[in-house]
This record gives C-alpha cells, sequence and structure tokens, in this order.
C-alpha cells in the first residue's frame, strides 16, 4: 500500500511513502505521521492510501521487509510512525479541504494547517495531568460503616483521621488544592497514601475556558409562530428534497468549485449521490431582535436529541462570553468553544474534546466550521453575511460557503441566519438553491424602532460652524437621560481625528510605507496608521512647509468621547474599539457595566453594533453614516446598509420602543434611504439590478489578483506580464481589464497592483489563471495574492 501524505514542511505537492506491513492496519487516512524528508524527519497528515498498482511507474522490488514499491528512481521511503492513534480528519473532512484547496486556488498543506487550531497542530502543547488525591474504597467502606474504631485501632491521629474523612467527602480533589483548602503539607498526605489510605495518582485534568463564568441555565422558550414554522422547516424538512436536486445543494459559489489543478492530484467531484439526500440550506431571514437565537436552541436541542451534533459559527467580535453563555446555558458540558482568544491549553483541550464526541455543539468564530464534530447534523452561520468569515489570508476561504459546502459533503442541515443577507444568499433563494424562513417580527411583539435620519448638511451648521452632534441628537439624548434609559452613539472610526491636515498648504500626514493617511490619536498625541500600525509623534510644524497651522481633520471615537462629555457633562459615558480594549477582558468589562447600568452612553465602532442584547437602550445615534460609503468598493452601500440595520437594531430591546437617528451627509443615497425603515427588500431590489446592470456578484464570479512588492516597476512589470499571459486565454464570457494601482495602493511598504478577473463559473477563470500562473509567474521579489470572491477590492 502507499499512503499519499501532506508534508508540514512542503505546500506545493504531495508526496507518496510506502506504508510498512506492521502499521498497514492501523493507518488511516487524516492520520499524522512521521516520515524521512531528506535528511530530516518531518511531520505530515495522510490524504490517501492507494494500492501500489494504482501509479503504473511502480514495480514491486524484493527488500528487507518482502516485497516494496518501488519507481525507476529507487524504492520509496517508508513512513517511520504513526504520530496518535486517532485521524485528525475524518474522510469528509478530507474530501471539504481537497475541495476548499482547488476551489480558492491554495495548496493542501495551507488547507489542513487552517483546519486544526495550532495548539493542536504545533505538537508543542499536550493534555495537562494533575495529581488526584482519593481515598482507596477501603478507607471508604471503613467511614461509611461509621466504624471510626476500625481507624481508629489503626493508630491514625485525630488529625489524620479529620483529613480522611474531609477527602471522603469531597470524593477526592487535586493535591494542591487539597493542601491549600485543608491547611496540610503534601508529604502529610503522601504518607497517608504510603499507608494505603489514599492514592495519588496523575489524572488529565481539563483546562476549561468556561470555568470561572457564572452560567445560568435556560430552557427553551414557547415559540411564537414564525419561529416554530422556521424550526419546522429547519428540522422537518430533512428528506423533504427533491430526490433529483443534484448540485443544486449547492451555494452558486460552492457549486462550481470542484477543484482545479493547483493540486498535484485529481480534485475530487463531491459524490452526486450523496446530494439525493442532502437538505437544502435554509436562510433564516429575521429582523433584529425576532428571536433567531432562540430558533438556533432549539433545533440544536432536536439534534441533539437524535444523537446528532452541531456547529455553531458566529462572526468574531460577536464571539463575547455573553454569547457563549446563551447556549452554555441551555448545553452545558455540551459545548465546546473555540476561540483565538482562548489560552493553548484550553484550544487543545476543546478540540480533543470534540474529537472523542465529549462535545457535541461546537461554538467559534470561521476556522470552527472544520471542527472534527461526531455525526455532524446541523451547521448554523449567524450574522451569515459577515465579511469575517471570509479569511484574509491564504486559503482565503469563505466559511460561510464552506459550511455549505460541508452540510452538502456531510448530508446535514444548515441555516444561514441574516437581518440583512448577502446578496450572494438572496440571490440563491430566488433562484431555489436555499429555502427561506422568514422572521418578520420581534419577540414578544415589540415594535421595530422608529428611524430619523437627519440631514448634516443643513442641521451640521449650528451657530455658523459645521457640528458633529445636531441639535436634534443632542436633545434626544438629553431626554433619554433624564428618564434613566440608556444611549449607544455609533462611529466606525476609531482614534481622534481621521488626518493632520496643514490649512496653509495642503498637506496631510501620511503614512511613509502605505497610501493612507495617518490617524491622530489624542490619548497618546501620536499617528497612528491602521494599515501596518506605524506610531510616530506629531511634528511641531508642516513637514512641507512649516507653517504651524495643523488641524485636525475628520473624526473618531475618541474626539466622539471627549464632545460628548463637554455636551453632556453629567453622563457617565464610556468608549468601545479597538483601541479601548487592548487590556485583557477589558472588552468585557466595559460591556457588563453597560449592561448593568454603570454607563449611560456608550460610544462605539462595529464592535458595539452586533449581537448585542442591552434591553435598556432606547436610542442609537449614528454620528456619519456616509463613513463607509465614498470608498471605491461596489459593497460599499450593502456594508453601510447591513451595518446601519444592525446598529439601529440594538435599540428598544426592552420593554420601551426604540428610537434612532442617523446623521449623513447624503440623505438621498439607496442605502440610507432604505435604512429608514429597515427595508431590506426594497434595497436588495434595486441593489440587484445594479449588480445585474454591472455583472457584479452575484450575477457573476470576482478573483481579485494582487500583486504586490517593494519595487514598484517589478510588481507592476510582473502584473503585465501575466496579464498578456492570461487575457488570451480566457474564455467567452469572462472578463479581465488591464492591471492597475489597487485602491490602497501602498501597505507596509509593498507596492500592490490588482487586477479583477470575473466569470460566469469560478471553474471557467481558474484554469486560464493557473495556467497564467505557470507561464508567467510572478519573480523574485514580487508576489502573487489570489482570493476568489474577494469581498474587498481594496
Ligand atoms: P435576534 O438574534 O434575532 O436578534 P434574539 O434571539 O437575540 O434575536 O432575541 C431577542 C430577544 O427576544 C431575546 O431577549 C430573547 O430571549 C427574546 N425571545 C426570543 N424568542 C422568544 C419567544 N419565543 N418568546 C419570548 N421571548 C423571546
Ligand atoms: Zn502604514
Amino acid at each position: 500500500m502507499i499512503a499519499r501524505i501532506s508534508l508540514d514542511a512542503v505546500r506545493e505537492r504531495l508526496f507518496d511513502y510506502a506504508v510498512p506491513a506492521a502499521i498497514a492496519a492501523e493507518l488511516k487516512v487524516g492520520m499524522r505521521v512521521q516520515v524521512p524528508f531528506g535528511s530530516r524527519t518531518c511531520c505530515g497528515y495522510v490524504i490517501e492510501c492507494i494500492a501500489a498498482a494504482e501509479r503504473p511507474d511502480i514495480v514491486m522490488q524484493p527488500g528487507l521487509f518482502g516485497d516494496e514499491p518501488a519507481t525507476a528512481k529507487g524504492r520509496l521511503r517508508h513512513i517511520i510512525a504513526i504520530d496518535d492513534p486517532l485521524p485528525f480528519f475524518s474522510p469528509q473532512l478530507l474530501q471539504l479541504l481537497r475541495w476548499l484547496a482547488g476551489y480558492y486556488c491554495a495548496s493542501m498543506e495551507s488547507a489542513l494547517r487552517s483546519a486544526l487550531p495550532a495548539p493542536v497542530r504545533d505538537g508543542n502543547t499536550k493534555a495537562r495531568e494533575l495529581l488526584f488525591v482519593c481515598a482507596t474504597p477501603q478507607t471508604e467502606e471503613h467511614l461509611k460503616a461509621d466504624s471510626p474504631s476500625a481507624i481508629a485501632t489503626q493508630k491514625l491521629s485525630a488529625r489524620q483521621r479529620d483529613l480522611l474523612q474531609q477527602i471522603t467527602t469531597r470524593q477526592g480533589g487535586l493535591l494542591n488544592v487539597l493542601c491549600r483548602e485543608l491547611k496540610c503539607a503534601p508529604e502529610t498526605l503522601r504518607r497517608l497514601e504510603k499507608q494505603g489510605y489514599l492514592t495519588i495518582e496523575p489524572q488529565q485534568i481539563r483546562r476549561d475556558p468556561l470555568a470561572n463564568r457564572t452560567i445560568i441555565p435556560s430552557s427553551p422558550l414557547p415559540l411564537m409562530p414564525q419561529q416554530a414554522a422556521a424550526l419546522q422547516l429547519i428540522c422537518g424538512g430533512r428528506h423533504a428534497v427533491a430526490a433529483d436536486c443534484g448540485r443544486a445543494g449547492l451555494s452558486e459559489t460552492a457549486a462550481d468549485g470542484c477543484g482545479e489543478p493547483s493540486l498535484p492530484f485529481k480534485a475530487v467531484e463531491p459524490p452526486v449521490a450523496a446530494a439525493a439526500k442532502a437538505p437544502l440550506p435554509v436562510l433564516l431571514y429575521g429582523v433584529t431582535g425576532s428571536g433567531k437565537t432562540e430558533v438556533y436552541l432549539q433545533a440544536i436541542a432536536h439534534v441533539l436529541e437524535q444523537g446528532g451534533g452541531a456547529i455553531v459559527l458566529v462572526p468574531e467580535i460577536a464571539l463575547t462570553p455573553q454569547t457563549v453563555r446563551r447556549f452554555a446555558g441551555r448545553f452545558g458540558d455540551k459545548i465546546a468553544v473555540l476561540h483565538s482568544a482562548l489560552s493553548e491549553g484550553e484550544r487543545f483541550d476543546e478540540w480533543h474534546r470534540i474529537r472523542a464526541g465529549e462535545a457535541q455543539v461546537v461554538v467559534g468564530p470561521r476556522s470552527a466550521v472544520f471542527a472534527p464534530v461526531k455525526n455532524l447534523a446541523l451547521i448554523i452561520v449567524d450574522e451569515e453575511h459577515e465579511p469575517s468569515y471570509k479569511q484574509d489570508e491564504t486559503p482565503r476561504y469563505n466559511a460561510r460557503d464552506v459550511a455549505v459546502m460541508r452540510g452538502w459533503i456531510e448530508k446535514c442541515g444548515v441555516v444561514l441566519g441574516s437581518a440583512t443577507p448577502a446578496m450572494e444568499s438572496w440571490e440563491n433563494v430566488k433562484n431555489g438553491k436555499y429555502r427561506l424562513a422568514r422572521l418578520a417580527l420581534r419577540a414578544e411583539e415589540r415594535p421595530m424602532p422608529t428611524v430619523e435620519v437627519i440631514d448634516m448638511r443643513i442641521e451640521g451648521k449650528r451657530d455658523g460652524k459645521p457640528q458633529i452632534f445636531s441639535r436634534r441628537l443632542i436633545d434626544t439624548i438629553e431626554d433619554r437621560l433624564a428618564t434613566g434609559e440608556q444611549v449607544i452613539l455609533f462611529l466606525n472610526r476609531r482614534g481622534y481625528a481621521t488626518s493632520l491636515l496643514c490649512t496653509k498648504c495642503g498637506f496631510i500626514a501620511q503614512c511613509d510605507s502605505c497610501s493612507v493617511a495617518y490617524t491622530y490619536h489624542r490619548t497618546d498625541s501620536r499617528l497612528r496608521c491602521h494599515i501596518c500600525g506605524a506610531c510616530h509623534p506629531v511634528p511641531p510644524l508642516c513637514p512641507a512647509c512649516s507653517d504651524p497651522g495643523f488641524r485636525y481633520a475628520g473624526i473618531g471615537t475618541q474626539r466622539i468621547e471627549i464632545i460628548a462629555q463637554t455636551c453632556f457633562p453629567k453622563a457617565r459615558i464610556a468608549r468601545l474599539d479597538a483601541d479601548a480594549t487592548t487590556r485583557k477582558h477589558s472588552h468585557d468589562d466595559i460591556l457588563s457595566a453597560f449592561r448593568s447600568g454603570k454607563t449611560d452612553i456608550l460610544i462605539g465602532t462595529q464592535m458595539i453594533a452586533k449581537g448585542h442584547h442591552f434591553p435598556n437602550v432606547t436610542l442609537v445615534g449614528v454620528l456619519m453614516a456616509d463613513a463607509g460609503l465614498h470608498i471605491p468598493d461596489y459593497r460599499a452601500g450593502e456594508r453601510t446598509f447591513q451595518l446601519l440595520a444592525q446598529v439601529s437594531g440594538r435599540s428598544g430591546r426592552g420593554e420601551i420602543p426604540g428610537h434612532v437617528i442617523i446623521q449623513t451627509y447624503t440623505p438621498d443615497h439607496p442605502a440610507i434611504v432604505a435604512s429608514r425603515t429597515a427595508d431590506f427588500d426594497s434595497f436588495a431590489t434595486q441593489e440587484r439590478e445594479l449588480r445585474r446592470e454591472a455583472w457584479l456578484p452575484p450575477f457573476s464570479h470576482v478573483i481579485c489578483l494582487t500583486f504586490k512588492g517593494p519595487d514598484e516597476e517589478k510588481v507592476s512589470f510582473a502584473a503585465n506580464a501575466f496579464f498578456k499571459q492570461l487575457s488570451p486565454i480566457l474564455p467567452n464570457g469572462a472578463d479581465c481589464p488591464e492591471p492597475m494601482p489597487s485602491p490602497l495602493a501602498r501597505a507596509k511598504g509593498d507596492y500592490r497592483y490588482q487586477m479583477i478577473l470575473r466569470g460566469s463559473s469560478i471553474r471557467s477563470i481558474t484554469r486560464p489563471l493557473h495556467k497564467a500562473t505557470r507561464l508567467a509567474p510572478p519573480p523574485q521579489g514580487v508576489s502573487l495574492a489570489i482570493d476568489v470572491d474577494a469581498l474587498s477590492i481594496m
């Protein structure tokens, strides 16, 4: 037998190794093995096992261990050892990862790497073993039979008897904990061990990320009719799918992505027969506060009852302790959390609990889509439109689409939830690839908040000078403070001022290595680049004309905090953004203080826009709704609408109806007009027409190619050479304009050129792409990033 192995150390290809007879029976695909590579020993994963006869260049030669496979170059080398008796990847997961590598033009090695948490992969983290003290059965018997005489006769001191009694009552405990709490020395217990009263043995102790958290158990709520219908569609419709749905079970993106030869082997076609039983994914489109989470919880309870497991994907910034508590409150110990904020040991233990089947429900950010859940029956993608599901390094996968593909391969249910679905998912409902469940009302008949749009072109000029707060917003905030209600102020820009501008010569302080203006941070009086993190003191004079008249242009959350404090001197104000949360736990602290009413006004970036449930918030103010509209990206409108809907959804989630005030300089923009009524349907209808006319996703597939390097001429030359190879071999219906500088023309010292490749299917454009990569590979000093189904084209 021959094993095809992906080595940790080599990206480009797989390697074949002979399987020694001694381990042949044990070896399974997905296992981690040690193999010789050059003069070293290397770690790798078995991707497939094939018979020697399947490789025509192999002949069998007599060797040390009987007949062994060999090529013209000599005998194949042997696998040295199996690392772990359990596979790291199931055959289905391997199939998923092979698809992923093909679809996203990445190597198998990178796909495997992103599917395992680092502490599991690196081999340095181990299970934690601690000494556990336990009374022996005889001791327990003596004590239970209430025959202290039996022990007393054995010359034990009263103190020793007391210790044994306490340890028995506690049913044992960790050596260090017992010593601390019973105030005894370890030697005292060791002596009792020697005398046969106790056992002290190493035991694997789980590092539990929820250990010191108060989890309040919750029980299922009686569902509203719309929730019940959604649950029925998710759980009841498992086999209600037409037998010939074939590939319709896949999203647009996933459907035609059956792999391309970036891999050294033929990429797999998912078995079509399997599709017959795969249920169609459900798009759960429910307005904010409509109780989507309750539907998720009950759908999970349903699959658990049937012995299945579930994965819940949550956007990175919404994966707060509060979110985890909601799931842990319902499912307790069955929950495993995978999150990069956990310690290495916790991540290691959580992953192993999942693989061992000890945890059936996994909650995590995008990489949790690969969790080795046993009998996977349901994958939930909350806030499915979130761009954070896209990984911004190789492999640039979108976890939402990977979830749909995994659901198809494993024949399990997939639920995509959102109040503002992605245009792609909406299109998949329209063409019958997804089923739609709709929650049009808020839970408990709470009304949607009323939305008011303020035209800052008029309202923003009070007393003859530009103002950041409109009169209307100030009055409304004062009103809310007077009644003890809470306010959220939203601005999607951190820092104090967005740029430092010389009023005399127009000079704007820019990062030396990125083509963006510095952001002024007042807390430490520094200029920071939000792309590369560079940090400089503010120059005393304009570097261009030596004028001291620097002005802070644009606003950031820090400046809002200061202005708000002067406008509302009695209010307790807090700020939550990436700068406010560098201290460990402070993210959670700021949120809990707000939730418990210790702060009145919370100012923040998109970190406060999503997922939070603050029942006492009755006013949300959006300070500059246009901040994200004027960027050269066709998704700007969609993103703005989504963000406004999300942040508006934080208002009026309790007893008192909510109010939203949106300040804008472009009140007529479709994204802002639609936000007035939180009307996703009408926004989607307009946006869909624009996308159709411009042949943009979901009507086409986009691959963004970015050439990067420190030497601009070289980068531009490489991009043009590539373009010359690519453009003549593109099929009809595919489209690729000449390379040009990216909107973000320079980042971290690298010049960036981009090409936006479009086609009606991914397959039609990845083939010529691979060919061009072979014909005009980027030279030394230039790198090429391939972003399939790119979400951002900056
Ligand atoms: P979404 O995720 O759709 O924004 P949530 O799941 O956070 O909404 O629900 C909003 C609020 O409504 C929560 O406080 C939740 O407990 C409550 N809720 C949800 N479903 C019901 C129900 N069937 N009956 C009563 N309250 C509910
Ligand atoms: Zn920079």
